[in-house]
């Protein structure tokens, strides 16, 4: 059970006091205060946790300096929808806003290679009008023989162009805890150009120690890519992980699942399952074409398989595109064959810019229909 405070309560307030204390006659219920930080003021919430079923709702309402009381399920508590939750379903980083009712495109390069490449890659996002980008410094790769992404190296260069070329969020991996200390400091040295979404691989998804130290911070927010051979429920639980440690700035992330050798696709790709999570999750969703197709085959009507899937998740309403772009993808150190050309960024935008509209389209012929 969740029990939001009145918006001016703080843990501070006499009131917030009074209501701790009358909590404590509630045998076997622990309390965990979380405070939602707003653009404009703080939001208070208490979630109780334990032997919570016989708790009356009427009487949690009637408590000191409590707005609305939300009783949820037992799964996702801070990330799920739950009946009567009116939870903001969006949040800012950056000054972009990230929601479910937004669409952000996130075109760069797999892994970082050189400073010529991530600067032709950043000039073109900026050209194309985009703010946001993917860079990836650390690698998780098959083999222990492959390139494992040049890491901390490249950290200063790679933000100081971001700033140039004004972007405003760069989605980056991280494998290890270390890492987000190294683009922390490289922020830092760097007088913080531009910001970072840290992007948990699906090779990671369920690793809990590092969910943890991620969730504990709440300056950067969390790209969470779904487990690729794991249920929805146990990816979304992995978002579950960073929320309960405190960071709910999270996107989650489609990227295909592992079925066999032979297959079409790198992945089999699972967008349908968009609405899906956002009707259970107030978190945005993520498509990623590249890393779930993994090819730049095309149909006989000439558009690429990738582009298809994009529109399809964007027709299901997906929140953001996470996508391989390179500028000369046979000179690429990881994902060549996979990433769209400079050329192309335009015609993808613009592609991508039709699936939204339909969708939006969908929207309002739904609302129409009463
Ligand atoms: C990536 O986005 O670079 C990546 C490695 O993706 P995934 O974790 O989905 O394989
Ligand atoms: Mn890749």
């Amino acid at each position: 059970m969740i029990l939001i405070l009145n918006a001016a309560v703080t843990e501070q307030s006499p009131d917030f006091q009074l209501l701790k204390s009358r909590l404590q006659d509630y045998a076997g219920v622990q309390v965990r205060v979380h405070v939602e930080k707003g653009a404009e003021q703080d939001l208070t919430e208490i979630y109780l946790i334990g032997n919570t079923k016989s708790l009356d709702m009427a009487e949690m309402q009637g408590l000191p300096a409590v707005a609305r009381v939300v009783r949820v399920s037992e799964e996702y508590r801070i990330l799920g929808r739950h009946k009567d939750d009116q939870r903001p379903s969006h949040f800012e980083y950056n000054g972009v806003r990230f929601g479910q009712d937004t669409l952000n495109v996130f075109a760069g390069l797999c892994a970082v290679d050189n400073r010529e490449h991530v600067e032709i890659m950043l000039k073109a996002v900026r050209d194309n009008g985009q703010v946001c980008t993917r860079m990836g410094a650390y690698k998780p790769r098959t083999s222990p023989y492959a390139f494992q992404g040049h890491g901390k190296n490249c950290l200063p260069y790679v933000f100081e162009l971001a700033g140039k070329y004004g972007i405003k969020v760069m989605a980056m991996e991280i494998t290890h805890e270390s890492h987000l200390n190294e683009i922390r400091e490289a922020l830092h040295q760097t007088g913080n150009p531009t910001g970072v979404m840290l992007q948990i691989g699906t090779r990671n998804t369920q690793n809990f120690e590092l969910l943890k130290i991620v969730g504990r911070q709440t300056e950067m927010p969390v790209l969470l890519k779904r487990g690729f051979g794991i249920t929805l429920d146990e990816s979304l639980n992995a978002a579950e992980y960073l929320a309960s440690e405190g960071n709910r700035n999270v996107v989650f992330c489609l990227r295909g699942m592992k079925t066999n050798m032979g297959d079409p696709h790198r992945n089999f790709v699972d967008f349908s399952h968009v609405p899906v999570v956002k009707r259970l999750t107030r978190m945005p969703v993520c498509v990623d074409p590249s890393h779930s197709v993994g090819t730049r085959a095309a149909s006989p009507d000439g558009i690429m398989d990738m582009l298809h899937v994009t529109a399809q998740g964007v027709l299901a309403g997906a929140n953001m595109v996470l996508v391989d772009f390179h500028p000369q993808p046979p000179k690429a150190l990881v994902d060549g064959p996979q990433a769209m050309l400079l050329k192309e960024l335009p015609y993808f935008l613009e592609d991508v810019q039709i699936a939204r509209e339909a969708y939006l389209k969908r929207v309002a012929l739904r609302q129409r229909q009463g």
